[in-house]
């Protein structure tokens, strides 16, 4: 394999562009390395912060699209709290995220929703509203409701089987979108003639790294905040767990079977919710009480996220136990606000908001893992990676 040579080539607007996605401050540093000194994460492989802030200073715009690094951070703090010039590089490291994550995505819109807050706000409303008029026009002339029917004891009943269609639309287009998005993190991180090309074997032989990681994120209890990674955990299991019942079990909820005792997608949702509850709980309170410089500078793709999962939880428990005390029209009610929450959150956050980041994560570290296997299995002498 050859050495990959990228072309040094400075861009001057790099800098601004990072800036347009939260705080990059390069004038306290002064290289002296105590970050990458601090972080427990660095590998020889992995120099980071540091190396990731030098790609920047220089106006490095291709190393720095094609770094893994930023993902393979884990947001602890360690860094800031060691730099004698309090420059925040974590802070620098979550606005790399950022700007990546606009990086990756080829639709334009992730890159408008990271820096512009009337975007993302803009665009949740925009969905809800879309959301309202589906409901109101599937109402009215698909179901030929009166209006003046709206008090009568109407339940879910007349929603089956479209609420099955709607649903795994909106489930699958973020999951669709995401997946897009997998090819092009390759094509910038790995990919380029300019780099060595990795046998496919080396692929497969770590392929269970990215699995590993998907399901524990367990770099991420290396963080000195004790109770960080399990809320997150068990958020993300609540939500994997609520998307498989909802994908593969939703027609059980349109039968009476839902009401029986032992049924386990009841049960199973329960368990499910406790976790989001717990979850985003730990995450919110977290971010709300302490003053720790973990919780420093927190955008509003990082609340918005864990408040609107609450809230989808909150309205599908609220329309399941109306549902189940026998108010119908209540339930239908509930289950309409629970629709026009979770949509926004399934079509605008997903694919779009900090929730990517459970897919970057992981799928850095399988390519960083790609990469060392390559370089030990390199002929001596032989460099895997580009230079800089
Ligand atoms: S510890 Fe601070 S000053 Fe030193 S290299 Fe890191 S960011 Fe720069
Ligand atoms: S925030 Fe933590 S993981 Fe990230 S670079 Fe700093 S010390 Fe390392």
């Amino acid at each position: 394999m050859a050495v990959g040579i990228l072309p040094v080539q400075s861009d001057p607007t790099l800098l601004e562009d990072i800036r347009r996605y939260g705080k990059f401050d390069t004038e306290g540093c002064y290289q002296c390395g105590t970050c990458t000194l601090s972080c427990d994460l660095c590998t020889d492989f992995a120099n980071f912060p540091r190396r990731s802030m030098r790609y920047a200073l220089l106006g490095l715009r291709a190393p720095l699209q094609g770094s893994l690094e930023p993902w393979i951070c884990h947001d602890c703090g360690d860094c800031s709290i060691a730099c004698p010039r309090h420059a925040e590089p974590r802070i620098s490291m979550h606005t790399l995220r950022r700007f990546l994550s606009a990086q990756y995505e080829w639709t334009g819109m992730g890159g408008r929703l990271l820096r512009s807050r009337a975007w993302h706000l803009g665009s949740l409303a925009f969905a809800a509203v879309f959301v309202v008029a589906l409901i109101l026009c599937y109402h009215l002339w698909y179901v030929g409701l009166p209006v003046s029917g709206l008090t009568t004891a109407m339940g879910l009943e007349h929603m089956f089987p479209i609420m099955t269609y709607f649903t795994l639309t909106v489930m699958l287009f973020p999951f669709l979108l995401l997946l897009t998005r997998v090819f092009r993190v390759w094509r910038f991180t790995m990919g380029g003639e300019d780099r060595p090309s990795i046998p496919f074997s080396v692929y497969v032989e770590e392929a269970w790294t990215y699995a590993y990681q998907s399901v524990t994120h367990s770099m991420m209890k290396k963080c000195p905040e004790k109770g960080r990674w399990l809320g997150h955990w068990l958020m993300a299991l609540g939500v994997v767990m609520m998307l498989t019942i909802k994908v593969f079990a939703l027609r059980w909820f349109q039968t009476d079977n839902i009401y029986a005792f032992y049924n386990p997608q009841r049960w199973l949702g329960y368990l499910a919710a406790g976790f989001i509850f717990y979850g985003v709980g730990d995450i919110l309170v977290k971010r709300v009480k302490a003053n720790k410089e973990i919780y420093k500078e927190t955008h509003l793709e990082d609340v918005i996220f864990p408040v609107l999962l609450l809230l989808t939880a909150l309205s599908g428990m609220g329309a399941h136990i109306l549902r189940y005390s026998g108010l119908a029209y209540a339930a239908l009610i509930a289950y309409a606000v629970h629709v026009i929450i979770a949509t926004p959150m399934l079509v605008v956050e997903m694919p779009f908001g900090s929730w990517a980041h459970m897919i970057y994560r992981p799928l850095a570290l399988y390519f960083q893992a790609v990469k060392e296997r390559a370089a030990q299995l390199a002929p001596a002498g032989e460099a895997i990676g580009h230079v800089v």
